[in-house]
């Protein structure tokens, strides 16, 4: 037995489309068979069914409405599948045999053009690598709904693993024989697609042509191929690739971007709480995106920083043009995804008056940016093409509030098109007769309720009651359908009209699809310049959020160092303050001078440590987006990369152990850190035993002391640590203020000079709720341990951990004279509750 001919079609169609769901058109559904349709039943929780294929055992088959299909496609590509859009391509009445079937459209994670399943603020990026011999990397990443194409050269394939978590990459674009382990060690959780051909598309040539390293045209090309291949349609809104580099912006691993929480929180990952919520003050769709671009890499040149910076400060000082400015940016709409619409061909009428809309506002714009007195903006606003030739296309040719739909005509306005004039004549002129002709058969038949109806059954027909039949004259009358009470007639006069209407009808929705078309690609040979256009208009925004923002919450204009000083007075972390009631926050200085390197802070948990050090670092990033900064002055240096090592809230998740984590994280800092580098490290060494903790705490310190020299924030409980002051000497101790009171431990959330002096971890410990009786025994153990006074706590080793370094004489005096207390051991039974003084500070 074999298998029928339509399901034959169907296996020689997904025989090319293994890795994708296909959704085969029947009718008005979309069926799936055999293990496509097991698993997507189960994918989609819909019914499986089965049907006969011609051979002995069913088919499985499950299915979707077509009318119905885009959310369920949102369900499989959220998961990370593809879907491939198999459509009947000819007219089933006149096919012979089965009906031809195509398909015309994959929809991948990376390519999904549906506005349901984008977020407006969001970027959807694809991503492509190609491998050189030479172990570098060839990298492209674009965003199919605004056209952007980004390439860069990557060293190595850490590198790689931060541009694809930077961007979001939902999928990667390799080759089929792309070494199986670096796909296997990227451990992201991106779908990954084929694509062999490298070779230029033509068509699309002048997309590649700014690159010149082969190895980039190869990667931009297996992007393209892939895409034509999968799309098969207009790629005409890709703009042309732009080539980056890495290093010309701020270095922010992803650990660091998770710890800072820059776009998402780290407890619920919501951006709700995070840095791109607190300075999203954008209007437009476009804006948010750039917001969040801005905020993933931030600026190294100074210039480029500084007429951001400028152009906010005008932008505070001009209130009144800024308000202005908000107030057009309401009306434009997504203008970089409706040109990408248009030129992917699934714009519809109401997208395109969105546009005009938005179009409407540009020469708005630039007329308040005139009187904005900052040349930037002055320059921003004539740069801006407002493309009022667009606006008038559209004005003209379609109405102000078009359906959604293409093909039901009343989208075109009376007056752009004379044949459609005509048609709409007739029909207007068809329904107006026809109740005409039911108020003439109502006086020549004395039928008061006789009345003129339309179904799409039976088109048009005369409606009389039983009870009235009797008065209608006999012969010209047809009877066409019966009802209850009534019956419906037809008559020679009436159908002739209904053709003639009927034909206008359908005559105008097909002219007003066609025109609609034709208004579609005219406006998309506007294409890059409305995307020149978006672009301005992001910009603008964006800068205009950050005014609004740096006003709202009193922020300052920072200044730059280039000594690496780094002085922030009254200093507040934006998020916690904004979220803070009552202005509670305590505002702290952040003073480390040229020399001073490192920041050793102390104090008691829930002191506020990790808090100053996290809004040093987003004070950095603020300044270097060009947004100004949570204080009342700010002088801080570049900085070309930003190293955390706070908290742990997820590392569970990650399989790996905490302690390992943190030397992992502590690895990368030390080795990728230069001399302009900022490193936060809080309670490094905690994971492990006090011994373990305070040695390798230590040899840190003293490692980014001599080899790297660069500002860092080092939280610590180990007070043991605060000596290194004397041997440091580009160290100082800091320590977070606390009182007690009573009894009771009051955080103060002051930063002061010098180190604390008590831990307090018993207090925290109350705070925690534990029972009273383990309280008191801890006070007792405590007692106990401080009677003993262990001192500075360090190991033997301590010598051979640090000698290799090549510390200065002072160092490695200081290290020779401690010696491990004896009792210090007993520590390890609670490492936390150490209280004693180091040496030389009692
Ligand atoms: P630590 O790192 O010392 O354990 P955190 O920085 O985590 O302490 O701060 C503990 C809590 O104290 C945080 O929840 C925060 O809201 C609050 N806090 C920290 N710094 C300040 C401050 N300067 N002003 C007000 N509250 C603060």
């Amino acid at each position: 037995m074999a298998y029928t001919p339509m399901i034959q079609q169907y296996l020689k169609v997904k025989a090319d489309y293994k890795d994708a769901f296909l959704f085969f058109r029947l009718g008005d559904f979309y069926e799936m068979f055999f293990e496509d349709a097991l698993k997507a039943s189960k994918e989609l929780e819909i019914a499986l069914t089965a049907r006969d294929g011609g051979v002995k055992e069913k088919i499985p088959m499950c299915g979707v409405p077509y009318h119905a299909a885009k959310q369920y496609i949102k369900v499989l590509i959220e998961k990370g599948y593809k879907v491939a859009i198999c459509e009947q391509v000819e007219d089933p009445k006149t096919a012979k045999g089965v009906v031809k079937r195509e398909v015309i459209q994959v929809i991948t994670p990376g390519t999904i053009m549906d506005d349901q399943s984008l977020k407006p603020k969001q970027n959807n990026y694809l991503g492509s690598i190609t491998q050189t011999d030479a172990r570098q990397i060839g990298f492209v990443v674009s965003d199919l709904t605004t056209g952007e194409i980004r390439v860069t050269l990557l060293q190595d394939f850490n590198s790689l693993r931060q541009e694809i978590l930077t961007y979001g990459i939902k999928e990667l674009i390799v080759a089929p024989d792309e070494d199986q382990n670096l796909t296997r060690d990227l451990d992201l959780d991106v779908t990954l697609s084929y694509e062999n051909n490298v070779a230029v598309p033509t068509s699309l040539e002048y997309l590649i042509e700014p690159l010149s390293q082969s190895v980039l045209k190869e990667t931009v090309s297996r992007l393209l191929n892939y895409l034509i291949r999968t799309q098969k349609r207009s790629l005409d809104h890709l703009q042309k690739a732009e080539h980056y580099y890495v290093n010309d912006t701020m270095l922010l691993d992803s650990n660091s971007k998770r710890n800072l929480e820059l776009t998402q929180t780290i407890r619920d990952h919501k951006t709700y709480g995070s840095l791109v919520w607190l300075l999203d003050e954008t209007k437009t769709a476009m804006g948010g995106r750039k917001l969040k671009q801005w905020i993933e890499k931030p600026l190294l040149n100074q210039d480029e920083i500084e007429e951001r910076l400028s152009c906010v400060e005008a932008l505070i000082k001009h209130f009144f043009e800024r308000d202005a400015i908000r107030e057009a940016l309401d009306n434009v709409y997504d203008m970089e995804r409706l040109v990408g619409r248009v030129s992917f061909g699934n714009v519809n009428p109401r997208e395109l008056v969105q546009l005009k809309r938005s179009l409407h506002e540009i020469p708005v714009l630039k007329d308040i940016l005139k009187n904005v007195d900052e040349q930037s903006l002055k320059t921003l606003g004539e740069k801006m093409d407002s493309c009022q030739e667009v606006y008038e296309l559209i004005q003209r040719a379609i109405t102000d509030e078009p359906p959604l739909s293409t093909t039901e005509g009343n989208m075109i306005r009376d007056g752009y098109n004379e044949t459609l004039d005509q048609y709409r004549h007739v029909s207007r002129n068809g329904k107006q007769w026809i109740s005409e002709l039911e108020r003439k058969e109502r006086e020549t038949t004395g039928i008061k309720s006789l009345k003129i109806g339309y179904n799409k059954v039976f088109g048009y027909y005369i409606e009389v009651t039983k009870a009235n039949i009797k008065y209608l004259p006999d012969g010209l009358y047809e009877r066409k359908q019966t009802l209850a009470n009534a019956e419906r007639y037809i008559t020679p006069e009436l159908k002739e009209k209904e053709r003639l209407i009927l034909e206008a009808e359908s005559n105008q929705m097909d002219l007003e699809y066609t025109l609609f078309s034709e208004l579609r690609l005219k406006v998309k040979t506007y294409t890059s310049r409305l995307q020149k256009l978006a672009k301005f208009i992001s910009h603008l925004d964006v800068l205009q959020s950050f005014a609004v923002v740096s006003e709202a919450n009193r922020y300052v204009r920072p200044q730059f160092s280039h000594d690496r000083t780094l002085k922030i007075e009254e200093c507040r972390h934006p998020v916690i303050e904004k979220v803070m009631k009552n202005n509670e926050f305590v505002a702290n200085d952040v003073v480390m001078e040229e020399e001073c390197h490192i920041l050793l802070i102390t104090g008691p948990n829930m002191g506020g440590k990790s808090t100053f050090m996290r809004q040093t670092a987003l004070c950095a990033i603020m300044a270097q987006i060009g947004c100004f900064v949570p204080a009342t002055q700010a002088t801080l240096p570049i900085f070309d990369q930003i190293f955390t090592r706070i908290g742990a809230t997820d590392d569970l998740v990650s399989g790996q152990s905490t302690f390992m984590m943190e030397m992992l994280e502590a690895q990368y800092a030390l080795t990728h850190a230069t001399q302009d580098s900022l490193i936060l490290l809080d309670e490094i060494g905690r994971g492990t035993s006090t011994y373990d903790g305070i040695a390798l705490a230590q040899a840190i310190v003293e490692h980014i002391h001599h080899h790297i020299s660069c500002k860092t924030l080092f939280s610590t409980h180990y007070h043991e640590l605060t000596f290194l002051d004397q041997t440091l000497p580009n160290l100082i101790n800091v320590h977070v203020q606390a009182v007690e009171e009573n009894g009771h431990v009051v955080f103060l959330h002051k930063v002061k000079r010098g180190q604390a002096d008590k831990s307090y971890g018993i207090h925290v410990a109350e705070l925690a709720g534990l029972p009273h009786s383990l309280l008191d025994r801890a006070t007792t153990i405590l007692a106990d341990l401080e009677e003993k006074k262990p001192e500075k706590i360090m190991d033997e080793n301590q010598h051979e951990l640090t000698s290799n370094d090549d510390v200065n004489e002072e160092a490695a005096i200081s290290i020779e004279q401690s010696q491990v207390e004896e009792e210090s051991e007993q520590l390890n039974f609670f490492p936390d509750q150490t209280t004693s003084k180091p040496k030389n500070q009692s």
